[in-house]
C-alpha cells in the first residue's frame, strides 16, 4: 500500500514544525503437474452489494509431511459488525458506517459436503482434510456469498468502482512447516499467501468496464449481463476492480501490455507512461517483470493506492506529484511482494522500505537526482517530526522495525517505522554497497525468491554477500539515530 492518509492533528503538528525550521478448480489434466494451488472461481456480481462465488481449488501438500487439515482466510468478514476496521477507517465510509461479510453456503472436500469451523472473528475456517500425503493434491469447493460494504477500501462499492480485492477465501501459506494466519489488522497490508494460479470467471451487469489481475481471455454479452474470462498464473493473488465509468488507455512495451483504467485523470498518457517507465526501469535493476500484463486502475481509496498481483489501484485524488509517486511506488510493489513474497504481518519494513526506496531510485536512474534525494531527505524528515511530535505529546513510539502489526501503537508509527525508517535503510545499505553491487544483491535476492516467500533474514544474507561485516540489528531494534 501506499501511505495512508495521516490524521489531521498530525498533519497540523508538520505544518507548524515545518513552520519553525522554514523548511505515508478442481484437479484436472492441467492442473496435474502445477505445485501451486489452482483456483477456479466463479463470481456472480449484482451490480449492487452483492457477489455470489463458486470455487474449486485443487491444493497440493507441499509439506514433507502428509497433510490432514487446511486453514484458509476469508478476508471479507474484517468488514463485519465489530470488526476494528470499522472504526479505524471511518474515513472509508463515504455514506455512514457499513457493514460487508462472506457466509459459507457450502464447504465440500473431495466432492463430499464437510463441517468447517470458524475463528472468533470468522476470518480464519479451519477444515480437516482426508491425510493427503506429500505431493498429493486435494480437491475442496466453497459455495459463498458476499455482502460488500460501501467503503472506498480494498473489498466495497465506491462512488464511482466496486472494488472486489481480498474477496475469495484463500488457503494460508505455510512458513516454517506452520500455516500462517492472516487476520486483518488496521495497520499495513495483512495479507501472504503463496502463489496460485487463477481461472475466473465473472458475470456483472452489461455496462461494467473491468481491471483485474492477469489476463482477460474472453468477454461475451447476453442477456444484460457481460462475462469476462480471466487467466492470472504464478500470482501471490487475484483482485478485480469494475466501474461503468472507465475510458482505458493501453500499449505494448517490452512484451508487457499495460493498461490504465480512469474516469479523472487529464493526462492518463503520461500516467501509463509512469508505469511503463517504472516497469522497464525496476526489471533493468532487479530482474524482469514476470508477467505479460499490467493494469493501473483509477478508484476512490481510502489510501494513496494499492498493490495486487499485475494490478495497482491508485486513489482518484492524488495531486500529480503524488500519483507519479503512488504509481512508482505500487509498480515497485510487483517486485516487492508479489513476486518475492514478504512477511508482510511480521516484517511490514521490508515490502514498504523496498518500494519507498526503489522509488526513489526510479527517479534517480532516471537522471532526477535532485528528486532522488529531495526523497530520501523526506523519510528523514518524516521520521524526525514524527519523533519530536511523539515526544512533545507524551505517545510512545516504539521504534523496533521487525514487529507484528498488532504491536504498532498507530497508523503513524506504522507508517513512519514501514515506509520512512525502511527506505531510510535500504538506502543506508545502498550508500554502503554502492549501486552496483546493491543492484546485484537486489537481483541474486529476486531470482533466488520470485515466487517464494522471503524472511528479511534471507534479504540480509543476499546483502552480506557483498559486505560480511554489514550489521543490521541497530536498525531493526531501534538503536540507530536517524
Ligand atoms: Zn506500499
Amino acid at each position: 500500500m501506499k501511505k495512508p492518509k495521516i490524521n489531521a492533528r498530525y498533519i497540523i503538528f508538520v505544518l507548524v514544525l515545518l513552520c519553525l525550521v522554514t523548511l505515508f478448480a478442481a484437479c484436472n489434466a492441467e492442473t496435474e503437474s502445477s505445485t501451486n494451488a489452482v483456483y477456479d472461481i466463479n463470481l456472480s456480481y449484482d451490480g449492487n452489494l452483492t457477489v455470489e462465488g463458486v470455487q474449486n481449488v485443487c491444493y497440493t501438500n507441499n509439506l514433507a509431511q502428509p497433510l490432514d487439515s487446511l486453514k484458509i482466510m476469508l478476508y471479507a468478514n474484517a468488514y463485519k459488525q465489530n470488526a476494528f476496521t470499522i472504526t479505524d477507517a471511518g474515513e472509508a465510509y463515504y455514506d455512514g458506517i457499513s457493514y460487508g461479510n462472506i457466509k459459507i453456503d457450502e464447504f465440500t472436500v473431495n466432492g463430499n459436503e464437510t463441517e468447517f469451523s470458524l475463528s472468533d472473528n470468522e476470518q480464519v475456517l479451519s477444515v480437516d482434510i482426508p491425510s493427503t500425503a506429500s505431493g498429493e493434491k486435494v480437491d475442496f469447493s466453497i459455495k459463498y456469498t458476499v455482502t460488500l460494504p460501501k467503503c472506498n477500501g480494498r473489498l466495497g462499492v465506491t462512488q464511482k468502482t466496486a472494488n472486489l480485492c481480498s474477496l475469495y477465501p484463500v488457503v494460508c501459506p505455510i512458513v516454517n512447516g506452520k500455516f500462517v494466519e492472516t487476520e486483518y489488522s488496521p495497520y499495513g497490508d495483512p495479507y501472504v499467501a503463496d502463489v496460485q494460479d487463477f481461472f475466473v470467471t465473472l458475470t456483472a451487469p452489461d455496462g461494467y468496464v473491468l481491471a483485474c489481475s492477469g489476463k482477460i481471455t474472453d468477454e461475451t454479452q447476453t442477456d444484460g449481463t457481460k462475462t469476462f474470462e480471466i487467466t492470472a498464473k504464478n500470482t501471490r493473488d487475484f483482485a478485480m476492480v469494475l466501474s461503468q465509468s472507465f475510458a482505458l488507455l493501453a500499449k505494448t512495451a517490452d512484451g508487457v501490455e499495460i493498461k490504465y483504467l480512469y474516469y479523472d485523470d487529464s493526462q492518463p498518457a503520461e500516467t501509463l507512461g509512469i508505469a511503463q517507465n517504472a516497469l522497464k526501469i525496476f526489471s533493468d535493476a532487479f530482474g524482469k517483470y514476470p508477467y505479460d500484463t499490467y493494469t493501473v486502475v483509477q478508484a476512490p481509496f481510502v489510501a494513496m493506492g494499492m498493490e495486487y498481483s499485475s494490478l495497482s489501484i491508485i486513489a482518484d485524488n492524488l495531486p500529480q506529484d503524488y500519483l507519479e509517486t503512488t504509481v512508482v511506488h505500487e509498480t515497485a510493489h510487483q517486485w516487492w511482494y508479489e513476486t518475492v513474497g514478504t512477511l508482510q504481518t511480521s516484517e511490514a519494513f521490508v515490502d514498504e522500505g523496498l518500494a519507498e526506496f526503489s522509488t526513489a531510485y526510479y527517479f534517480k536512474a532516471n537522471g532526477d537526482k535532485e528528486k532522488y534525494a529531495d526523497l530520501y531527505g523526506s523519510h528523514k524528515l518524516s521520521y524526525a517530526v514524527y519523533k519530536a511530535y511523539a515526544k512533545a505529546n507524551g505517545i510512545t513510539f516504539d521504534e523496533t522495525m521487525a514487529k507484528p502489526l498488532s504491536d504498532f501503537n498507530s497508523s503513524n508509527e506504522y507508517v513512519v517505522i514501514a515506509y520512512d525508517k525502511g527506505a531510510l535503510m535500504f538506502g543506508w545499505v545502498f550508500d554502503i554497497l554502492g549501486e552496483k553491487k546493491f543492484k546485484k544483491a537486489m537481483r541474486n535476492f529476486y531470482e533466488k525468491y520470485k515466487f517464494k516467500i522471503a524472511a528479511f533474514s534471507d534479504l540480509t544474507e543476499c546483502f552480506k554477500k557483498y559486505n560480511k561485516g554489514l550489521n543490521l540489528n541497530p536498525w531493526l531494534n531501534g538503536k540507530t539515530v536517524i
